[in-house]
């Protein structure tokens, strides 16, 4: 629990600030920290803080970077979480370029489902967004997590006034025929583009107001960012993600850890805690972990003069 009592069970890993792909609003341009040579965590060690933290109720592990399937030690780091007592789901947030090849192994070593970062379904605005012409191999990524059932499958969408907001209902209508969830999220202040263009974030409640044909879903988790809806024949829902719109910090859940092992409890404070240092003595490292989770912010600080340290791939999403 942290002190506002809101029970911490939730656990974003980044295992690399590395990634193949240069998103206008999350590369290194955009503003932040990356250092693509800074000290990574081993499985092991992550193997020795998840034991820690599943011991202090953390039951939700998520992957992510950076792009966490080009460090190649992803599967040995997936297996050595996926063994440890009290956790109970484990996830990972990709850009999918890599995911066609790779999706059986990471299954094979634990994974249950995936998060896949899609923000155009036009082969040359993904490659404007994202600097890569790689929307063909994110799609069989997609079709291959479907097929083997690394099921729910969610596809997140940052939507950009005058890039890509356009597409909301090319994207919406993937839900239709697949099982997927596809999920808006809104562009967040956190990197130099975010800051700098909030006006050209789409607000979700814009979205939703416009599709009447959106059907709310009852008995969410209000742990859980996303507020879903349904589409009458859809296999997939639709989520939205507001963090700017409708901020929940209340039901906030999550803490993160970085590469270079420091914990950062809040996405919109930059508050860290160096717990690579205490890896070789567990009281120390399970006092800091307890310490941080404890003092985590009550809410994020985004447009109260916030200017993240971290661009988001130096955080991890
Ligand atoms: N490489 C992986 C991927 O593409 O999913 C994982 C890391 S990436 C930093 C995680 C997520 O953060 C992506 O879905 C990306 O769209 C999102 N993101 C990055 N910067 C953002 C911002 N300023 N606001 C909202 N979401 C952002």
């Amino acid at each position: 629990m942290d002190s506002h009592g809101r029970n911490i069970e939730y656990l974003r890993i980044s295992v690399t600030q590395n990634c193949n792909l240069k998103c206008v609003y999350c590369s290194p341009g955009s503003g932040g920290v990356e250092d693509a040579n800074c000290t990574v965590l081993t499985a092991k060690d992550y193997k020795t803080i998840v034991g820690i933290m599943a011991g202090l109720g953390i039951r939700k592990v998520r992957i992510t970077g950076g792009e966490p399937l080009m460090r190649k030690d992803v599967c040995g780091i997936i297996a050595a979480i996926s063994g440890i007592p009290g956790i109970c789901d484990i996830s990972l947030t990709t850009n999918g370029v890599y995911l066609d090849a790779m999706a059986q192994k990471l299954k094979e070593a634990g994974l249950m489902r995936l998060n896949i970062s899609l923000d155009s379904l036009k082969e040359d605005r993904f490659e404007q967004i994202t600097g890569a012409n790689k929307l063909k191999s994110v799609l069989k990524g997609i079709d291959r997590a479907v097929s083997i059932g690394l099921l729910p499958v969610k596809i997140n969408t940052v939507l950009i006034k005058g890039l890509n907001d356009s597409e909301i209902d090319d994207f919406i209508r993937l839900a239709k025929d697949a099982p997927v969830d596809v999920r808006f999220i809104e562009l967040m202040p956190v990197g130099k583009f975010g800051e700098q263009n909030q006006d050209r974030a789409v607000n979700n409640s814009d979205i939703i107001a416009s599709h009447p044909q959106l059907i709310p879903c009852e008995d969410e988790d209000v742990n859980q960012p996303a507020r879903y809806f349904k589409i009458e024949g859809y296999r997939g829902r639709i989520g939205f993600i507001s963090p700017m719109s409708h901020k929940f910090c209340n039901f906030c859940n999550r803490i993160r850890l970085t590469c270079d092992g420091k914990i950062k409890p809040c996405l919109g404070n930059n508050g860290e805690t160096d717990i690579a240092g205490f890896l070789g003595d567990a009281r120390r490292l399970e006092a800091a972990i307890r310490k941080s989770i404890f003092e985590k912010p009550a809410g994020y600080s985004f447009g109260a003069g916030f200017v993240s340290k971290r661009n988001m791939g130096a955080i991890g999403g």
